[in-house]
């Protein structure tokens, strides 16, 4: 496959770095954004420590100054935009703040909506394109007390139907990737949180609270994640779109 210009978001830890990781292995200029610079630019400068090519940019999804800037200063156009920015607050609707419900959408869904609008006209201009976004298996199914995050994921699938259409004559794809449990910073913080407010080990959320409903009982890995977006990014896939792809180990088979 020939260099792609990838520009993913929040990719300054866990499955955004793991992917920005794997592609720039692959020969992929990554442009590395964070809302965390500094963690951003320590990503950047593993990746040319092993020979790879990365930029480091500031970006807030939830802004569009920051979209605006980022995309009116790129060198190169984007090949490949990876939605992957997220955030989550676990709580019952009786409580859950307002502010934090819309702010999850922003970061979620908006954000989604405000990237895809700043990348389509160079996509099709030179008549190529792909969208992936980082979904979850909570775009498919619910679990209770994740209201928030659960809808943005859902809406996820929805925009991504609606842009495919949109875009459908020119060579341009947004598919979006349904992992189950990834072990990241961001469930790290769930599996403490869980263990505190149950009043068990956290060996037993991860067995009998996380994994219970998944049948392959495993977490699934970064690079299961980086290699689907490496084949969604070729031509191999180009009439793969709109599509809710499941790394789910048969959960929501059941
Ligand atoms: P993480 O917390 O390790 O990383 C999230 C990154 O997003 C961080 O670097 C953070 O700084 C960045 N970020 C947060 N808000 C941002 C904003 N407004 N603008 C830009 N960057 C922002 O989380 P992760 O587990 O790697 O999750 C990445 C994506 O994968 C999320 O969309 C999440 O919903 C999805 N996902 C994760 C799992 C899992 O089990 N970890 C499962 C399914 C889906």
């Amino acid at each position: 496959m020939s260099q792609k210009q990838v520009l993913i978001t929040g990719a300054a830890s866990g499955i955004g770095q793991g992917i920005a990781f794997f592609l720039a292995g692959k020969g992929h200029h990554i442009i590395v954004s964070d809302m965390n610079l500094e963690h951003a630019q320590l990503t950047v400068n593993q990746i040319v420590a092993d020979g790879g090519s990365a930029q480091a940019e500031k970006l807030n999804v939830t802004l569009s100054e920051d979209v605006d800037n980022l995309i009116k200063n790129l060198d190169n156009p984007v090949d490949v935009l990876i939605n992957n920015a997220g955030i989550q607050h676990v709580e019952s609707i009786d409580s859950f703040p307002m502010d934090k419900w819309d702010f999850l959408i922003q970061v979620m869904l908006v954000g989604v909506a405000r990237l895809t609008q700043a990348v389509l006209p160079q996509m099709k201009s030179q008549d190529f394109g792909r969208v992936i976004n980082i979904g979850s298996l909570h775009a498919l199914v619910a679990s209770p007390y994740k209201s928030a995050y659960i809808a943005a994921k859902h809406g996820l699938l929805g925009f991504s139907k609606t842009i495919s259409l949109e875009v459908a004559t020119s060579n341009i794809t947004i598919n979006t990737l349904c992992p189950a449990y990834v072990k990241t910073p961001l469930v790290e913080k769930q599996i403490v949180a869980q263990a505190k407010e149950h009043g068990m080990s956290e060996e037993a959320v991860v067995n009998n609270i996380m994994l219970k409903p998944m049948p392959k009982k495993a977490f699934i890995e970064i690079d299961e994640l980086a290699a689907s977006c490496e084949f969604l990014m070729s031509n191999l896939s180009k009439n793969i779109t709109a599509q809710a792809i499941a790394l789910d180990g048969g959960w929501t088979a059941q």
